[in-house]
């Protein structure tokens, strides 16, 4: 399904400009998204969340017990001057809780990873752990909460919390073009970053569904997918052509060829 938005679209306006954010984090130190990264890594504001996080690095899954878990809040990845970001939503407890990079090391980065490399986004097919050679071209990866929740459940609280990072990484990413959201808790994230930042007055408009397509009033586009998440692609929810179609279309609509 495809949606549009009526509205004045001007899509080379850049997705992050103008950036009025109600943080209760002080973020306007961070120059850079590397700065930034540091300083995600570094946060200890949900503490159910890092309570968790750590246990799980301390317990490991059996089949990576040789393995030191990053445990950490997980950074950004990707191109600095990307023109698509992909927005999840939290890192997999045993996935980039372990590696330390957004979908890297589970089921659902197995998924992913090739189809970005297939839609040219990605330098590589497969994603094992930071260090294995992966590059992001005109793409970058973040989450709306950037530490594992139990059951993949952040609290509206954690997700708060968590907001202010979204808010200056789309503010650092000036290239910005296409936001693909994968799954519906990383689309309702962004349209109320859109909501916060005065860029939309009402979120009532914005629908998630996979294929969905908005053009957003400032300009750029808002694309959704279904998470790519195992218990999607074992089921055949989402395959790899259907998820392949949307890489395409934010190639397209990113200027990106
Ligand atoms: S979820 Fe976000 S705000 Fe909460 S501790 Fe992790 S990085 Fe910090």
């Amino acid at each position: 399904m495809s949606t549009s938005v009526p509205s004045n679209v001007s899509p080379g306006i850049p997705l992050g400009e103008g950036e009025r954010s109600t943080s209760r984090l002080h973020l306007g130190s961070s120059p850079t998204l590397a700065a930034l990264n540091a300083q995600v890594a570094e946060c200890e504001r949900c503490p159910r969340l890092r309570t968790y996080c750590e246990g799980i690095a301390r317990e490991k899954r059996r089949a990576y017990r040789h393995e030191e878990y990053w445990g950490k809040p997980v950074p950004s990845f990707g191109d600095p001057q990307a023109r698509v970001l992909l927005l999840g939503l939290a890192p997999g407890a045993h996935g980039s809780n372990r590696t330390g990079r957004p979908f890297t090391g589970d089921g659902s980065g197995a998924f992913l990873y090739p189809l970005l490399w297939e839609a040219g986004f990605a330098s590589q097919p497969r994603a094992i752990a930071r260090g294995d050679g992966m590059e992001l071209h005109g793409a970058c990866i973040t989450s709306v909460v950037r530490c594992a929740p139990p059951d993949n459940k952040p609290n509206a609280e954690e997700q708060a919390n968590c907001a202010p990072f979204l808010d200056r990484e789309l503010a650092l990413l000036t290239e910005l073009r296409v936001v693909l959201a994968l799954g519906k808790i990383a689309f309702d994230g962004y349209t109320g970053y859109l909501q916060r930042n005065g860029r939309i007055a009402r979120r009532s408009a914005y629908v998630f569904s996979h294929g969905a397509e908005y053009a957003l009033p400032h300009g750029g586009w808002l694309l959704a997918t279904y998470h790519p998440s195992l218990q999607n692609t074992n089921t055949g929810r989402l395959t790899a052509p259907m998820l392949l179609r949307v890489l395409a279309r934010a190639r397209e609509l990113a200027g990106l060829g």
